[in-house]
């Protein structure tokens, strides 16, 4: 989404200042860090890539003429900090307030200085948004902001604010303009897409199986994604959309974090692990190719030897296709962050050494058994393995590599699997 947000203050500075993105630092009259707070490392990282960029951008020529900006979720959340530790930041501004960037660089521009915008809601935001400028073969859309869930460790409600989700004829707007630019599969984005609840063009309020066969009906959308998904907002209809919609790809990012009920509920997911079992049985149900991806978080406070074997556990009675893996971050405001009970740094580091081992052994499993498959391939780039390679992505999500020129970028083409890797598979065009 931070990609995606990127995106969109590239087509607004374009507009209203002509402005474009350069390749380097020392290149540009704006820096603008787009930041992610959902685990300290992540702000840790925004506060000593100023320090560099800054001395970076000073050495090259003289720095007054460069304006700093720090957005997305860190802005929103530590704003005049920002200012405090980095007295040379310009501007701050959240995720729900990148809009303004033009009129703050107008004020600017008359002479005033540190300006934060931290107070928007994600609506106000679309209302200000020029066209979408994304081109290439896979874009991606907002559909859904923020979140009502309060898991216990989690600050997304408190940066990317309530739940909010974009009206459809919105959503199909912006998917046609990427459709016209030359797309053909279309990612629809949200903190908890599912809960996706909005007004149609007829007033009839529709959820995200709805609005995935209005998508699917759109002239050549070839494929569709949708991330991320909570567990407890899964419908039988959202299942049997993988069954009946063709474009849908068969991949869901479903995350379970744990796999102890009583971390569940420490965490205040809402919901326990036999709920989880049923709906990844129903998606597997749905679709012979279904691939399944989840986020875990260890260290939760409170998890215990016996809770962490059941993740374990869970991980080889799922096998998931793919996963996201984290060392609990005690994050500001949160319930979690104050909690009596924390698991030492040292056992949480070695519980998530042994969960990714695990993960890994499941996942190089998983892609050994495509060997021999013949897959349909969207070839998005230049593969980083080397010359003469390309990279794309199965249906179900899978990173595919295989020798081919840059003529393939782009195109959808048939591929045979002769390899299994752990996080990727190595294949031969057909
Ligand atoms: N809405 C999605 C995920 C949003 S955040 C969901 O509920 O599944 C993305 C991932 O970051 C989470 O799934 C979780 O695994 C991880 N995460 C969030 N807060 C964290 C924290 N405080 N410490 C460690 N990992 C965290
Ligand atoms: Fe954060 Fe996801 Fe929980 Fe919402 S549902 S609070 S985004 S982890």
């Amino acid at each position: 989404m931070n990609q995606y947000d990127a995106g969109r203050m590239d087509d607004l500075l374009r507009r209203s200042h002509g402005w474009h993105p350069v390749s380097t630092p020392e290149a540009a009259d704006l820096i603008i860090f787009n930041t992610c707070h959902i685990r300290e490392k992540a702000e840790e990282k925004l506060f000593s890539e100023l320090g560099r960029l800054r001395k970076l951008v000073q050495r090259r020529r003289p720095a007054d003429g460069v304006i700093f900006a720090v957005g997305g979720c860190v802005g929103q959340a530590a704003g005049n900090d920002i200012f405090r530790r980095a007295p040379y930041v310009d501007l701050v501004f959240g995720p729900q307030n990148y809009h303004e960037l033009p009129q703050m660089l107008e004020q600017l521009a008359r002479g005033r200085h540190q300006l934060q915008a931290t107070d928007a809601e994600a609506e106000d935001k679309f209302d200000h948004l020029p066209e979408t400028g994304q081109s290439g073969p896979v874009a991606s859309v907002t559909i859904q902001e923020g979140c009502n869930r309060f898991c216990a460790y989690c600050v997304v409600p408190m940066t990317r604010g309530r739940e909010w989700s974009r009206p459809a004829a919105e959503v199909l707007e912006e998917v046609t303009v990427c459709l016209d630019n030359g797309a053909v599969e279309v990612h629809l984005l949200g903190q908890n897409v599912n809960a996706y609840q909005a007004m149609n063009d007829a007033r009839v309020t529709i959820d995200l199986s709805r609005l995935i066969a209005e998508v699917a009906r759109m002239p050549r959308v070839q494929r569709i994604r949708f991330v991320t998904s909570h567990p407890v907002d899964m419908t039988d209809d959202l299942v049997q959309a993988f069954a009946e919609i063709p474009q849908l790809c068969p991949y869901m990012h479903l995350p379970i974090q744990s796999g102890s009920d009583a971390v569940l509920q420490a965490m205040r997911r809402g919901h326990g692990v036999e709920h989880y079992r049923q709906w990844s049985e129903k998606l597997r149900s749905a679709h012979p190719d279904m691939a399944l991806a989840s986020d875990f978080i260890v260290g939760f406070p409170g998890e215990t030897e016996e809770d962490f074997q059941a993740t374990l556990a869970l991980i080889e009675e799922v096998r998931f296709d793919h996963a996201y893996s984290f060392l609990f971050s005690p994050r500001p405001e949160t319930p979690a962050a104050t909690m009596t009970n924390p698991v030492p740094a040292a056992v949480g580091r070695q519980r998530l050494a042994v969960l990714q081992d695990h993960l890994n052994r499941v996942q190089l499993e998983n892609n050994r058994r495509q060997v021999g498959r013949k897959e349909e391939v969207l070839v998005e780039g230049e593969s980083r393995q080397g010359h003469g390679m390309v990279m794309g992505r199965t249906r179900g999500h899978r990173r595919v590599n295989f020798i081919g020129g840059a003529e393939l970028l782009g195109q959808m083409v048939m591929v045979e699997i002769v390899e299994g890797l752990p996080n990727s598979l190595r294949g031969r065009l057909l």
